[in-house]
């Protein structure tokens, strides 16, 4: 096996997940992709190199993925659930121009608040809006 495979089988054998080679190809395409695809663009990229994939596996592996903590899913918009492999806590910034979702950095431990106290946060988000600097600068030429 490819020696980059053994990292992903590494990841999903230390969750207890069963070792496949869509789970493994689904993995290694999210880690080469950090542009935060959907499942359907996760879907038609990956039938370039497994013809034989089909919608409901992608789906499925997907959710195991997520279930697994091995990719987080992405829900920005109401409309779409993107998948992304970056697991560290980041705020994203969308382009309304090209529609580019972009990663920052950001310290999560700053969002807080008392009036949280008690509370139990699956989830935190932080997602602005705009149009990214490619896009501005394209405007001005
Ligand atoms: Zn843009
Ligand atoms: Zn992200």
């Amino acid at each position: 096996m490819e020696k980059t495979h053994e990292k992903y089988t590494k990841m999903l054998d230390e969750k207890g997940m069963k070792i496949s080679h869509q789970r493994i190809k689904i993995l290694e395409y999210l880690a080469n992709n950090l542009c935060h695809p959907t499942a359907d663009k996760v879907l038609s990229d990956m039938k370039k190199v497994l013809p034989t994939l089909s919608k409901s596996t992608v789906y499925k592996t997907l959710n195991a993925l997520v279930d697994a903590n091995l990719l987080k899913e992405l829900t920005i918009e109401d409309n779409e659930i993107r998948y992304e492999y970056n697991l560290v806590d980041h705020g994203h910034f969308k382009c309304e121009k090209c529609g580019n979702i972009y990663d920052f950095d950001l310290d999560f431990s700053m969002l807080q608040s008392d009036k949280l106290n008690g509370f139990k946060i699956n989830e935190k988000n932080v997602f602005f809006k705009g149009v990214c600097k490619d896009c501005l600068s394209a405007d001005k030429a």
